[in-house]
């Protein structure tokens, strides 16, 4: 899908459902990934005050403020989130933080253990076939078996930890209530994939 049509369809979702935080979210990283940082400060601004635990929100929010020379406000929310990344073990998320913070010259908060960016990951035991939730970057967890049947199911079980999935599941049947998609048409399946699509960050692998 070109950027304007996602970018379109999530605010469509986020308007049609302002309380939830997954729209905010996903229209806010369309709008990162357009390159339109300053119409995505505000969407991520409210994913936050709705889930103060979405780490990744933080990182994306930060970027969006560096890029719109709110420097000072940028590095505030990028602490906060390698706080908030490192106590909830979303590594992915708080090394990228810490890794543009570095970049910026800025000090980074005290971590509960180093970042996994180099060479050896560090913490949680290595499944030793290279496996890596592309969520929240654990080394194991690997779901013993595809979700569901289908191409979406497969890439799940390769590159998404058991934790991430069962913190799908709830979001998932909130995304159905709240935005009221119907599971049986297409276009409410399709909705519904692309929600746990960006959920799992699986549209970077
Ligand atoms: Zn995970």
């Amino acid at each position: 899908m070109v950027d304007e049509q996602r970018i379109q369809q999530f605010r469509q979702m986020a308007e049609a459902d302002p309380e939830n935080e997954l729209g905010q979210f996903s229209l806010g990283k369309a709008l990162v990934d357009a390159g339109q940082f300053d119409e995505s400060v505000t969407p991520l601004t409210r994913a936050i005050d709705l889930n103060s635990r979405m780490s990744k929100a933080y990182q994306l929010l930060g970027e969006a403020l560096r890029k719109t020379s709110q420097n000072e406000k940028a590095v505030e929310v990028m602490k906060k989130g390698i706080t908030i990344a490192d106590e909830l073990g979303d590594r992915m998320p708080r090394d990228a933080m810490v890794a543009l913070m570095k970049e910026w010259g800025e000090d980074v908060p005290e971590l509960s253990d180093k970042p996994t960016m180099s060479a050896s990951p560090t913490g949680g035991a290595p499944s030793g076939d290279g496996f890596q939730c592309a969520r929240c970057g654990r080394p194991n967890g690997r779901l013993a078996k595809p979700p569901f049947k289908g191409e979406l199911g497969g890439k799940i079980a390769e590159h998404v930890c058991d934790g991430c999935w069962r913190e799908w599941i709830p979001t998932g049947t909130k995304v159905i209530n709240e935005l009221g998609l119907v599971l049986s048409s297409q276009a409410g399946q399709d909705a519904y994939d692309q929600y746990m699509v960006e959920f799992l960050q699986l549209d970077r692998v």
